[in-house]
């Protein structure tokens, strides 16, 4: 069998145009604009690649971006201060503080200090126990974009068997969440788990984001699984010449590609669905803030 590729970087587009048709729709008839307000800490390399396209397609869906970069020495208090006076904004829908913090910046507090209203990350606390209750939350763009790609390829996903491999409050235990939500039964895996090839092979789909590069192999694979790859490495690439690199996931696309029925590549899968997720809070959380009808397919 060789696996339907879902297309991420395709869907994410689709996505991105829905949004922006929103976003034009509420201008015009409400005359709100949607904005996403972005704080950097530091100079982190990849930190700031993010935030700087994160800003430019906030900018392509029709939104106000609010860019906030502060020296890498910035105190928790100044931090706070920001933080407090972007949730009384009344211009600014979404709040994102980019993470890691550096070391003497306590990233749990400053998260939980966002308004849970404007917290398009999803990592507030009361966003997570929403989540975990199944009420309506803001919800991490990562495992919704992996989530909205599952439901388009697979429309209904009650029954089917889960496995999702890793459990980190950013991805693994809100996918699970989400699974659960959509009556999935799942199973956690992470590094503790006994025999974890058996415990992969009896995945209808499968959700890798442990950080390993190319760790599920594709003998791992029941024929005919969907394979949901978030993992991002980098890895030398002699191939490609001396001290190049490429981007791998956290599955061995080749080997796992040859057994599941769908997967999707890295890069061009997960990865895009991101940031057209965070987009599409953005807008939810404005529609929510105004009473204004939510959009339909961009939640969970
Ligand atoms: P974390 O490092 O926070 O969590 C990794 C998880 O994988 C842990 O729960 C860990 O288990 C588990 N794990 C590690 N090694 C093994 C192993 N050998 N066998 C089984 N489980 C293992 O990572 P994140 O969740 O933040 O990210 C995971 C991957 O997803 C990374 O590659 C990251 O780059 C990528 N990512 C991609 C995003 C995207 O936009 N596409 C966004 C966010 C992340 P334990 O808890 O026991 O230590």
């Amino acid at each position: 069998m060789t696996a339907t590729i879902i297309d991420g970087k395709a869907f994410a587009a689709s996505v991105r145009d829905k949004v922006a048709a929103r976003v034009a729709e509420i201008k015009e008839q409400n005359g709100i604009t949607p904005g996403l307000a972005v704080v950097l800490v530091g100079e982190d390399p990849a930190s700031q690649v993010y935030v700087r396209s994160k800003g430019k397609m906030t900018v392509e869906v029709g939104m106000n971006s609010y860019e906030h970069k502060l020296d890498a020495d910035t105190s928790e208090e100044d931090l706070l201060a920001i933080v407090e006076k972007l949730n009384n904004d009344p211009a600014v829908h979404g709040i994102l503080v980019q993470l890691p913090l550096p070391d003497h910046l306590n990233s749990d507090l400053i998260i939980n200090a966002i308004d849970p209203a404007k917290d398009v990350d999803g990592f507030h606390i009361s966003n997570v126990g929403l989540l975990g209750t199944g009420q309506k939350s803001m919800v991490p763009c990562t495992p919704l974009g992996s989530l909205m790609m599952l439901r388009d390829h697979h429309g209904s996903l009650s029954g089917m068997n889960a496995v999702v491999l890793g459990r980190s409050n950013i991805v693994g235990k809100p996918m699970a969440q989400l699974l659960l939500g959509d009556s999935c039964t799942v199973t956690i895996a992470h590094s503790r788990t006994k025999d974890l090839a058996d415990v992969v092979r009896r995945a209808d789909i499968v959700v890798a984001a442990v950080g390993r590069p190319q760790m599920v192999p594709g003998d791992w694979i029941k024929p005919g699984a969907t394979v949901i790859d978030v993992g991002i490495n980098r890895i030398d690439a002699p191939e490609k010449g001396e001290g190049k690199t490429r981007l791998v996931g956290d599955v061995d696309y080749d080997s796992c590609a040859e057994v599941a029925g769908a997967i999707t590549p890295v890069p061009g899968g997960v990865g895009p669905m991101t940031i057209a997720c965070l987009l599409a809070n953005t807008l939810t959380a404005c529609c929510r803030a105004n009473g204004l009808e939510e959009p339909e397919g961009l939640t969970a």
